[in-house]
């Protein structure tokens, strides 16, 4: 079903004078949702998704309650995606989404690895490792780059120091930047009186170039996967040679007239997503507050 209209009572918060009985449960609905999304990360504090503080502030499960029923949502917050849903445009992210995705472990040791892991099952690294493992051969260059970057999510800042982890240090400064919009130049001055600071094996990036270095590891392969420009339907799998929506019968690619791709010369699409299979663990680790300064 659609989400719009599954989800047609965010949007419906008034009967008359009264609030609508149906807006009240989904608000209820909304809050256990978060809730459980977040407990196990061990915070309280989830995004206030209100008109006013639209998912950019931080506040008690109550406070976010009262803002919501005050306020309402903010605009085209179908999908609760600053609250650890995923938004299912991937197929196989969904079919994740609906059977472990949501169930929250109980160990959060290693969130990062988690991630690396996740990263290797959405099918960014091209690899089965546990062949590689057993057979003692040297990996490919694929595998090669996960076992790269479950290092870094393992190794830890210094040793001794269990905290954080190079991987986890590198995506925070990169999303630290991204926040303040924070200047190349002032990113690795940053990181140069980090290196300086005790004790010297520390494992912080060098600079704003090896911490990208690193965090694109994650991200290998994303792609691209044209969908209907209404929104229907994604051109994927069995319905991935079709040339017009199977709901909407919009075309899938821009006339011959608008031109084709200068590149490639196939036709263009009118709308087109990229997708990362890492994305869902990481949003979720984006969603709570001790774990949000991360990738946007
Ligand atoms: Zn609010
Ligand atoms: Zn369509």
């Amino acid at each position: 079903m659609d989400i719009r209209i599954q989800r047609g009572w965010m949007y419906n918060r008034m009967l008359g004078r009264d609030f609508n009985p149906e807006w009240l449960v989904g608000v209820n609905q909304f809050i256990e949702f978060a809730k459980s999304n977040i407990q196990s990360l061990g915070s309280r504090q989830i995004r206030c998704p209100c008109r006013k503080c639209k998912n950019k502030r931080y506040a008690d499960y109550e406070e976010v309650h009262a803002h919501v029923l005050a306020n309402g949502f903010v605009a085209d917050y179908w999908y609760w995606t600053c609250h650890g849903e995923v938004q299912p445009y991937n197929l196989n992210t969904n079919i994740r989404a609906s059977s472990s995705d949501h169930i929250m472990e109980d160990e959060e040791d290693n969130r990062y690895e988690d991630v690396v892991y996740d990263a290797m099952r959405g099918g960014s690294f091209d690899c089965t490792v546990g062949d590689t493992m057993n057979a003692n051969i040297p990996p490919n260059a694929e595998a090669q780059k996960f076992y790269e970057i479950l290092d870094a999510a393992q190794r830890p800042l210094y040793e001794g120091w269990n905290t954080q982890s190079e991987l986890s240090l590198a995506l925070q400064l990169m999303a630290l930047k991204a926040d303040y919009n924070m200047a190349h130049g002032c990113f690795n001055r940053m990181t140069q009186i980090m290196k300086t600071l005790p004790p010297k094996e520390n494992l912080v990036p060098n600079d704003l170039y090896k911490a990208k270095k690193l965090v694109s590891k994650l991200g290998l392969s994303s792609k691209k996967i044209d969908c209907c420009e209404n929104g229907c339907m994604l051109y994927y799998k069995e319905d991935q040679h079709l040339t017009k929506c199977k709901f909407c019968k919009f075309e899938r690619f821009k006339s011959s007239k608008l031109g084709r791709d200068k590149r490639t010369s196939k036709p263009v699409p009118h709308k087109r997503m990229h997708y990362l299979p890492l994305i869902p663990r990481l949003k979720r680790l984006y969603a709570s507050p001790k774990s949000a300064p991360h990738i946007r």
